[in-house]
């Protein structure tokens, strides 16, 4: 018999009574898809953020090719960009036909080392692509400094920050584009979906136009106005475009963001004032500089740990733990484009030892409390 009666999953959505209320409304609208959701949510969204322009795609990974597309990235282009990521960060500069060069990761952060960044600079560096991993943002002043030195756009994967802050500044802001993630899992959900902020006008043009078939109908692009049915396409697009459903659904979800991070903060600070007195595991280092989101809680167990074994134990239990991420270049995908183990051994350290518990914003105290007493009943319990 399993300590714990239902199964507890690593993340999960919460929508309520206003959020199915919203999708109705839409439902029963004119509009399912290019209508005035998409302009509103986009609004509140950059609002939210503080950034100046907002571009609604039907998924992360479509935002993040359409930020890989507006940066100019092409055909042999290289982009530096971590491994401890999900296969659509560097899935998006491959889609462009350029080259993901990985850079490893900080073992304090694990996110992108900054150093390691500007040593896989070359000639053919077009872009560096950071990823707020878990929720705590990057090094940005790092980043950033070294983008500007060689003349590189960064684009931010903040698929796991929306809502966390670097100095006091959101995410959304800091870098030149920044991609959002609407997956159930994440922070807010539309279903699928996903978003680029900018500051930038002719990024937010590029960004508009590839979400629609690199189509305009902007008079002040068009080579002539006096056919009234007249568009032009520009550039080679796709149809990347997010319903009014999914919109409408967004709208809503942002209003009781603040909540949810709050929830997802509090039982992040519960597991971590637990966790630090074990020896045998080490909880998320968060750095000064940033007030993390939250999206994943993850754990370092000791070498005299064995991960299969702790992760198959708390499976029975019905606690449902997950591992974020094996390192992208280790996909037999990657392996056949020739990269191989070892290229960056601080991520492939940190993979072995490294697990995910259930954190999301819907889960109670009692479920954090059960994650809590099996997770230490297995690693040998509290010592301090
Ligand atoms: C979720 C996620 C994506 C992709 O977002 P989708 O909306 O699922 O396409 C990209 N990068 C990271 C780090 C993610 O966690």
């Amino acid at each position: 018999m399993p300590k714990r009666e239902s199964f507890l999953p690593y993340g999960k959505q919460w929508l309520d009574e206003a959020d199915i209320q919203k999708v109705f409304q839409v439902l029963e609208s004119d509009w399912l898809t290019t209508g005035p959701m998409i302009p509103e949510f986009e609004q509140k969204a950059a609002e939210y953020v503080g950034a100046k322009y907002a571009v609604a795609f039907s998924s992360g990974t479509a935002a993040l090719h359409g930020a890989c597309f507006a940066a100019g990235i092409t055909k042999g282009d290289e982009v530096i960009t971590t491994p401890m990521t999900f296969a659509a960060t560097s899935n998006a500069v491959l889609y462009q036909g350029a080259i993901p060069v990985f850079a490893d990761i900080d073992p304090a952060t694990y996110n992108l080392s900054p150093d390691t960044v500007e040593s896989s600079i070359s000639e053919k560096t077009k872009a560096i692509i950071a990823v707020d991993f878990t929720g705590q943002p990057a090094d940005y002043d790092a980043i950033n400094d070294i983008a500007k030195k060689h003349h590189l756009p960064v684009i931010a994967d903040a698929a796991h920050s929306l809502g966390a802050t670097y100095k006091g500044k959101k995410a959304g802001t800091l870098a030149d584009m920044t991609m959002f993630s609407f997956h159930p899992v994440k922070h807010i959900t539309t279903g699928e979906g996903g978003m680029i902020t900018t500051d930038d006008p002719v990024y937010y043009q590029r960004l508009r136009d590839f979400r629609s078939h690199g189509i305009t109908r902007d008079p002040s692009r068009l080579a002539k106005t006096d056919e009234p049915w007249y568009y032009e396409m520009h550039s080679l697009g796709f149809n990347y475009r997010m319903t009014d459903i999914q919109a409408g659904l967004g709208i809503s979800q942002l209003e009781k963001l603040d909540h949810f991070l709050d929830k997802r903060r509090q039982y992040a600070n519960k597991y971590t004032s637990t966790f630090a007195s074990d020896p045998l595991i080490t909880p998320p280092y968060q750095h000064p500089d940033t007030n993390s989101s939250w999206h994943l809680y993850v754990l370092k167990l000791d070498q005299s740990l064995d991960r299969k074994e702790i992760f198959n134990k708390l499976h029975a239990e019905n606690i449902g733990v997950n591992v974020h991420y094996i390192p992208v270049y280790l996909h037999p995908y990657y392996q056949r484009l020739g990269y191989r183990k070892g290229l960056c051994p601080e991520a492939e350290k940190l993979y072995e030892k490294m697990i995910t518990l259930p954190l999301f914003p819907k889960m109670s105290e009692k479920d954090v409390g059960d994650v809590i007493k099996i997770v230490t009943s297995l690693t040998g319990g509290i010592t301090k």
